[in-house]
């Protein structure tokens, strides 16, 4: 099956052809880890697990990446402000990205470097373009010499020369010309650093996926993701340093995707708006599936409006699936047998339609709800699970879902015990009683049915 996907590099749709078939090599760039993750950081680990998931389904092998940037001055200036080591804050808030990449459902990268531990490596690919002359050393940094780069500006499709002129920053003066970037700055003050040939220092944020991406998939990867304001200057200087540190004719990365940015209620995130909100938050009143929908919502490259509504429909949405699938507890599904063949799976391999995959799953719990052929419920339900699990949904028991409650809510040991105080009203003749405890589940939000299987309730 052929994938297209745009790639930022030609700017233009084209049809996904790996180096290596049987490898396909990924990377995407991960968190700085030094507070809790916003909706907006949750975007690329969502929408690259979808794309993660086609690609394994599509191709034997692949190889996908994701780093920990645990070596920042934002990193520095959270452990002074709170007295503690860095590490501490490191590690802690790279402890939370992990537990929030699996509350959205997310499958774990093959590879998570971190950047601590790829010094010696960031040090030889600095020292290999210092040799090939394409960055020096000055006061203590080693800076990668923009001029030196015949078609820098390529990808972010920005010229040089307007590029100088855009930058309104002081230049410092170790710095040859205005647009040079660094690779290793020295520390001092206690700030985390390492020996090397220039200076006691720490790395530069971009060479860090350079060195992490060469060592752990190689000198060319097939597709290297990420948010679209990574695409100047950190991808930029990622494929500079790259491409200026060996003879491979080849691009440091063949496809270039970039997701869109997220509005809160129709305006930007910003700090000075304060509507950052952290995904912890959300989990706190949201399932993760509900917030992985609704990140899903809208095709990963155009601008995606989080809104209460947008919440509340991807609720909507996924009561109906589940629903679907609760109708057919007891249908045993057919595996299916070419996942190609699939509505889902076609929408996403045109250029991840995310849109286009959830309509198909819309129109499969439609055809559930009005056949009443056994071989065909099988059928669709297999195609269903399936479908759900290429998009990260869908995998929990139906039951699960309807009684996932939050921790404002009646507890499910709650309402098991009403329920059965109910029971020993009706069986008492007691139906006033039984008719109050059922109003009072339907105050707190809880809705029953009675079925020949006994009492069947879900949060409403
Ligand atoms: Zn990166």
């Amino acid at each position: 099956m052929n994938i297209t996907l745009h790639n930022t590099l030609s700017g233009k749709k084209e049809i996904f052809t790996p180096a290596d078939p049987n490898n396909v090599t990924m990377y995407v760039c991960g968190p700085t880890v030094y507070n809790r993750i916003h909706i907006g950081n949750a975007r690329p680990a969502v929408v690259f697990d979808v794309f993660v998931r086609l690609l394994r389904a599509v191709y034997p092998k692949l190889t996908y990446a994701r780093n920990i940037t645990d070596v920042d001055d934002k990193i520095n200036k959270a452990a002074a402000d709170e007295g503690v080591e860095i590490s501490v804050i490191a590690n802690k808030f790279a402890q939370a990205y992990q537990e929030d990449m699996a509350a959205l459902l997310n499958t774990e990268p093959d590879v998570q470097p971190k950047a601590t531990e790829h010094i010696p490596e960031m040090v030889d690919t600095i020292n290999t373009l210092i040799q090939r002359g394409h960055a020096y050393e000055s006061e203590g940094h080693v800076l990668f010499h923009v001029p030196s780069m015949s078609d820098y500006g390529k990808l972010s499709n920005r010229k040089l020369d307007d590029m100088i002129a855009g930058a309104r920053v002081e230049v410092a003066d170790y710095k040859k010309h205005p647009m040079d970037f660094v690779l290793w700055k020295p520390s001092e003050d206690g700030l985390p650093g390492w020996e090397s040939p220039w200076s006691y220092g720490r790395p530069g944020w971009h060479i860090e996926c350079t060195a992490m991406i060469n060592k752990h998939l190689g000198k060319t990867i097939d597709i290297h993701g990420g948010g679209s304001d990574l695409v100047f200057p950190h991808h930029e200087n990622e494929r500079a340093q790259g491409m200026c540190s060996c003879d491979d004719e080849g691009e440091y990365a063949r496809y270039w995707m970039h997701n869109g940015m997220i509005n809160i209620n129709g305006e930007k995130m910003s700090k000075s708006l304060g509507n950052f909100i952290t995904v912890a938050e959300l989990l706190e009143q949201y399932p993760g599936e509900q917030l992985r929908y609704a990140l899903m919502s809208a095709q990963y490259r155009s601008t995606l409006n989080f809104t209460d509504d947008l919440l509340k429909q991807a609720k909507v949405a996924l009561d109906r699936f589940y629903t679907a699938l609760r109708e057919l507890a007891d249908v045993t599904p057919v595996a299916v047998e070419d996942i190609t063949s699939l509505e889902v799976t076609q929408a996403l391999a045109d250029d991840m339609n995310t849109p286009v995959a959830i309509a198909a799953l819309h129109e499969l719990s439609s055809k559930i709800f009005k056949t009443e052929d056994q071989n065909e419920k099988a059928v669709l339900k297999g195609q269903m699970l399936a479908c759900g699990e290429l998009l990260g949904l869908l995998q929990q028991d139906p039951e699960q879902w309807f009684k996932a409650g939050n921790a404002d809510e009646i507890t499910a040991e709650a309402i098991e015990a009403l329920i059965e105080d109910r029971k020993t009203a009706k069986k008492d003749k007691d139906f006033a009683r039984a008719d109050a405890i059922r109003q009072e589940l339907l105050d707190a939000g809880v809705e029953i049915q009675d079925t020949r299987e006994g009492t069947r309730w879900q949060r409403v």
